[in-house]
């Protein structure tokens, strides 16, 4: 998979857009400088179904699951969502923020969705990610590595590194390996 970052627009092209409302401009003078992994499923360990994708439009059904009532109407996105499949779904553009990571800090710095790119994989802290996954993320972030500079692959963290105690995701089920070995380079 060849894919390439459309920087004017900010979209990842070729893939998937499900444009989400959820987002608003970075600091002034911020460019991308860290990702963020992210675990999601909906409701909890359970896969496939449209609920990510309305969760970050903001249209999940408050009556769709009990778990559905506990987060209703809560605004959250991210940039990149990484189907079980490996297929790659677009929420907000990388120019923007998105609002993953909450009450976050990396290296003294708060605030990280002001510099970062999410990236939720579908999956659960305690079930292995598919292979298709890595092969989807890694696609993602070379071309992100390519079109944002002070992106790099030493500073690819997940969210538990960021918002440690609050936090869990991608869990122990994630490997950072598969993960480095997908980017490749
Ligand atoms: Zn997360």
């Amino acid at each position: 998979m060849n894919l390439r970052v459309h920087v004017a627009t900010g979209l990842l092209q070729g893939v998937r857009q499900v444009l989400s409302p959820h987002f608003d401009a970075r600091p002034a003078g911020v460019e991308p400088d860290l990702i963020v992994m992210h675990g999601i499923s909906l409701p909890p360990g359970q896969f496939g179904g449209p609920w990510i994708d309305k969760l970050f439009s903001g249209n999940l059904p408050r009556e769709g699951h009990p778990y559905f009532a506990e987060i209703f109407g809560m605004r959250v996105s991210t940039h990149l969502l990484v189907r079980r499949n490996g297929q790659l779904v677009q929420y907000v553009p990388f120019g923007k923020r998105a609002w993953h990571a909450g009450v976050s800090q990396y290296q003294g710095r708060d605030a990280c969705n002001d510099f970062s790119i999410g990236i939720e994989m579908e999956g659960a802290d305690e079930v292995a990610y598919e292979g298709a996954q890595y092969d989807g993320a890694g696609a993602a972030i070379r071309a992100l590595l390519e079109a944002y500079p002070k992106l790099a692959r030493d500073r690819i963290v997940g969210h538990s590194d960021v918002a440690p105690g609050r936090k869990t995701d991608p869990g122990p089920s994630f490997d950072w390996d598969a993960l480095r070995i997908a980017i490749g380079g």
